[in-house]
């Protein structure tokens, strides 16, 4: 069966059924013990000399002279084997009420960020995390470009406990033909705030937390990290711009730069401070094609996964998170790196 998305029509929610994810591989978790040394293994198809065990790459950057799906890469990007959305479908809606579906149409990719298996994004050089964030950037660009698309996420999975089935480093974009329900209700938030103010939520509350410092963790001339007021989990970081901007296509190459030194900072003050937590990352990003979406504020949320939502969460969709922001915040600014 081909993805599909079905509307919940109790609470109006996308949810995308495709079984094809179901037969993803599982790396051989008995050799996760981390070395080092060991820059490459044989069996993982996201190292280096292993191209061939990808679909051909969309994009990379490579060393002068070295050919397409040859080693010489430094960041890759390939079409995900086992995709969620796939761009083959063409972008249909059936409904038939109560239910309502349209096909699983849209682009799922893999960001490989770099060719050695254990290299984490906050032990990376400046440079290296730069790359990965323009192929963000070149992908999100050329997805928008189909009218089809509505909407662009950037998600990473680190450590098994945050879902992710392979350990190399690697990032993944799904570009989808309907907007996702938390950036929905993130842009009803901004308009409603945009209506009664004239202003944008995100800014004033950037600068708000910019002169309060007490969830602050860091910030550079262009970007603001801090420990949101209403975290849903422990230790969980936002990076925000500090000027307005609704996404990737705004960002120059000085932008750039002060987001790869602060996200560098942020995920290696949690590795050394938090030895090397589970997370999830995810950047939200205005809607491709709406008018309002001039309001939305574009960011990036880190979560790291030390407990496991449970019952209460699910059932509720309430958050207990045991950790005030101004603690984790505090924490954080005190880990050395
Ligand atoms: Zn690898
Ligand atoms: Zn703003
Ligand atoms: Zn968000």
């Amino acid at each position: 069966m081909p993805p599909e998305l079905r509307r919940d029509p109790f609470t109006g929610r996308w949810v995308i059924v495709a079984p094809e994810r179901g037969k993803r591989p599982l790396q051989d978790r008995r050799q996760e013990t981390k070395r080092p040394n060991v820059e490459r293994r044989s069996d993982c198809a996201f190292c280096a000399g292993n191209e061939l065990m990808t679909p051909p790459e969309v994009l990379a950057y490579r060393e002068f002279g070295t050919g397409s799906n040859e080693p010489g890469w430094r960041v890759r990007v390939v079409p995900n084997m086992y995709p969620a959305l796939s761009p083959e479908l063409e972008s249909i809606t059936l409904s038939d009420r109560p239910f309502e579906s349209m096909a699983g149409f849209g682009y799922h990719e893999v960001v490989i960020e770099t060719p050695f298996h254990y290299r984490h994004m906050g032990l990376m050089e400046r440079n290296e995390v730069e790359e990965v964030l323009w192929a963000w950037r070149d992908r999100t660009l050329s997805m928008e470009a189909d009218p089809r698309i509505q909407h662009v996420l950037i998600f990473k999975n680190h450590g098994y406990e945050a879902g992710a089935t392979l350990e190399h480093p690697h990032s993944q974009i799904v570009a989808a033909s309907v907007v996702p329900q938390r950036v929905a209700e993130e842009m009803a938030m901004a308009q409603e705030y945009h209506a009664e103010t004239g202003r944008c939520l995100w800014c004033d509350v950037t600068s708000l937390e910019i002169e309060q410092r007490k969830r602050l963790v860091t910030e550079n001339d262009l970007f603001v990290a801090l420990c949101p007021y209403a975290s849903t989990s422990s230790y969980e970081v936002s990076i925000v711009p500090k000027r307005h901007q609704t996404g990737l296509s705004e960002l120059r190459s000085h932008d750039v730069g002060a987001l790869a030194s602060i996200l560098r900072d942020v995920l290696r003050r949690l590795y050394i401070g938090l030895d090397d937590p589970p997370y999830n990352l995810w950047l939200h990003q205005a809607p491709a094609r709406l008018a309002s979406a001039q309001l939305y504020h574009w960011h990036l949320e880190i979560v790291p996964r030390l407990s496991k939502w449970a019952g209460y969460e699910g059932g509720s969709g309430f958050y207990i998170n045991q950790v005030p922001p101004e603690e984790a915040a505090n924490f954080l600014r005190g880990v050395s790196i």
